[in-house]
């Protein structure tokens, strides 16, 4: 975890570097320094790209607009592939975590979801730091005022193909083969609080020029919907009553999400802890009796189901307590993110609110929260290189496609990123499947089923989730992304191949590792294994015994296994998840045979004790499929979904 040197010496290379750039051609030009941007960029230029990213103001470039925190369950997969692929989030989250905890413990690896709270500021430091060294990229400040297209062309099958972009108070345009939008809040974006609606991508920050929904709209004739957010309003940190809050320790141990890290910046002993506390009746009370004053809550358009305001989370289950957790914003922070008071209503309204909180109930605000409506693009008119199906050159990555957070931006950023770069190159286009990535996963539900609500990524959107694990991300995708894809320097796949060799020889020693249970037992004395029938064993069997750890194989036959002890914890997590994932194979490929399975009319969806998240709940009751196969094709339906019903009526019915 290298660290960066001071920001003020990026701003000003960035700004010098700006003036040159009009008339130029480029392969690659990223709009947008957000999530999806800065690892577009990144990506396009590991490719091989000359690529430039331009983003309204340097100081915001991989700057958290809400959340100072990275990962957690099915966001910690998507930072593990974004990094195995050589991306920036895993390492920025090593460098500016400040409380590391790996979530969903209890559960089996497959779903342990690594999340960090971060320093805000050093994330950005890193991010700004990694890109000005990039080889191959430019960054300029800037507005991207217009998109440049030509004109439909026949010989093209009817496309558009995208020219460059012209920036606001500019004349001439740079010119690209390839441009990647990832303009997140900010396409025709409006701030709300309370009663005052006004234009911005997020405070502070104007919204993107009305040119360039209207080249999306008009030109281009895409279909373009639109979705909400908020931000809940940070505390001094100063001003609260800890003493009324419950502590919620880091991990002893913090766990780094890149591979290439042995550790965190942060030591253990620096890490901050967060707390947690609840909603009162007060709170509710508050949120009632303030709707009339608050404009965002009024209205129809769609917000993140998963990371709902306060005031959606009081209407639509009212009576409870709702979990409010207080988290740093930095080392060096005097604020507070109230993690669940996401609110829109006028500021003395939400002073009023957090003060109904014990914790909080002499609490100051330092910034009040506020709700921002943005457009997004239907994704399903998105190839699966995130590439617009009717427009050649133009790829669109992030919130711009419907999802909601930055580790979903981040992940359609870099692979947007990549293909921008290859189709600039003349080189094919290429896409991930869900069999062997949860960017894969992302990215097919978005192309192929689209959004009708702000889209996060869960593992159980992952039907193949035993076998794409955090822990196994590089084997999957590192070796990929240098051999087929050109998104990963030499040196990380040195160290990828060098993990999967040492990982073979340790398979290969422990299947050689044979032994009847009788004398397993002998040399396993602890271990409790069943006496009834006396047959052969490998190593690798006996690794999935929930009491054995490959340190006590390792101490039982040090001269075969002691060689391969870092690997420790992946030689048991494979041990125990290889026959899962082998079974799951086949079920999924049983469902698919399974297709015309008749789904009883009479299902009560809310009762059915098996598996489903309410949202696949309420598609399912709404929507009655009459078959399995109809069910797997509506939007919204997991592929776990869908193994869970087949389960069920095969056992009913
Ligand atoms: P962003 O990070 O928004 O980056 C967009 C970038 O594009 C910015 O750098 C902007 O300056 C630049 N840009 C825009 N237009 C132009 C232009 N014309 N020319 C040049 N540059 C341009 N996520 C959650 O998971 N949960 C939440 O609760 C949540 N709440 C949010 C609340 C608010 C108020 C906001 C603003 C965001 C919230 N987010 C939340 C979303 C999270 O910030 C995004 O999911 C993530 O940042 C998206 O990344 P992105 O790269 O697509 O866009």
């Amino acid at each position: 975890t290298k660290k960066p040197p001071a920001l003020q010496s990026f701003l000003s290379l960035v700004s010098r570097r700006a003036s040159h750039l009009a008339r130029q051609r480029y392969d690659v030009i990223v709009v947008g320094g957000g999530h999806a941007g800065t690892e577009a960029a990144a990506a396009a230029a590991r490719v091989g790209a000359k690529t430039l990213m331009v983003s309204q103001k340097i100081q915001t470039i991989g700057a958290l607009s809400c959340n100072p925190s990275l990962g957690g369950v099915g966001k910690g997969q998507l930072v593990k592939e974004v990094d195995a692929l050589d991306g920036l989030c895993g390492r920025a989250g090593d460098y500016a975590g400040i409380h590391f905890s790996i979530l969903n413990r209890s559960k089996g690896p497959a779903v342990w979801g690594p999340r960090a709270q971060l320093d805000r500021q050093r994330y950005r430091e890193f991010i700004q730091s990694e890109l000005l060294s990039t080889p191959g990229l430019t960054v300029l400040e800037g507005s991207v005022e217009e998109l440049l297209v030509s004109d439909p062309n026949p010989e093209e099958s009817g496309q558009h193909r995208v020219t460059g972009i012209r920036l606001a108070n500019e004349v001439h345009p740079i010119s690209a083969a390839s441009v990647v939008l990832t303009t997140g809040t900010f396409l025709s974006g409006s701030l709300f609080m309370g009663q005052t609606e006004s234009p911005g991508g997020r405070i502070g920050d104007a919204p993107s020029s009305p040119g360039l929904s209207q080249t999306l709209r008009e030109t281009l004739g895409l279909r373009v919907g639109r979705l909400r957010t908020g931000t809940p309003p940070r505390i001094v940190k100063e001003s609260v009553d800890f003493s009324l809050a419950k502590i919620h320790p880091p991990d002893s141990h913090p766990t780094p999400f890149s591979f290439l890290n042995t550790r965190t910046h942060c030591k253990s002993e620096e890490q901050l802890p967060c707390y947690l506390t609840y909603t009162t009746p007060g709170v509710e009370r508050v949120v009632r009796e303030s709707l009339h004053l608050n404009c965002h809550i009024q209205q129809d358009t769609k917000g993140p189901r998963y990371c709902p305001s306060i005031e959606s989370r009081v209407l639509r289950f009212p009576g409870r307590q709702h979990q409010v957790w207080l988290e740093p914003e930095g080392v060096t922070s005097d604020l507070l993110y109230p993690q669940g008071l996401s609110m829109t209503m006028p500021p003395d309204v939400q002073l009023r609110l957090i003060r109904e909180i014990p914790a909080l109930h002499r609490a100051e605000i330092h910034t009040p929260g506020y709700g921002v409506q943005y457009d997004f693009v239907c994704p399903t008119q998105l190839s699966p290189a995130l590439q617009v199906k009717s427009t050649q050159g133009l790829f669109l990555a992030g919130q711009i496609n419907g999802t909601t957070g930055y580790e979903e931006a981040a992940a359609q950023g870099l692979w947007a990123g990549v293909n921008a770069a290859r189709l600039a190159l003349s080189m094919p286009t290429v896409a991930l499947s869900r069999t062997e990535s949860y960017i894969g996963v992302l990215i097919d539900d978005l192309v192929s089923r689209g959004v009708t609500e702000p889209y996060r990524m869960f593992t159980s959107r992952a039907e193949y989730r035993t076998s794409l694990r955090p822990d196994n991300a590089d084997l999957r995708l590192t070796l990929k992304g240098f051999e087929e894809v050109g998104c990963v320097s030499s040196s990380r796949y040195q160290e990828a191949v060098r993990v999967r060799d040492r990982l073979q020889d340790a398979l290969t020693a422990l299947q050689a590792l044979a032994l009847s249970t009788r004398n397993w037992r002998k040399r396993l004395p602890d271990v409790g294994m069943s006496e009834a029938k006396n047959t052969m064993l490998t190593g690798m069997e006996v690794l999935q015994y929930n009491d054995v750890s490959f340190e006590t194989l390792a101490s039982a036959f040090p001269e075969i296994l002691s060689p391969h002890v870092e690997f420790s914890q992946r030689l048991k997590i494979e041990a125990v998840y290889r026959p899962h994932c082998h079974l799951q194979k086949k079920e999924i490929e049983r469902i698919q045979k399974e297709e015309n399975m008749s789904l009883p009319q009479d299902i009560d969806y809310f009762s059915l004790s098996v598996s489903l998240s309410q949202e696949v709940r309420e598609i399912l009751d709404k929507v009655r499929p009459t078959t399995l196969g109809a069910a797997t094709r509506l939007q919204g339906i997991t592929p776990a979904a869908i193994v869970h019903l087949f389960n069920y009526v095969r056992h009913t019915g």
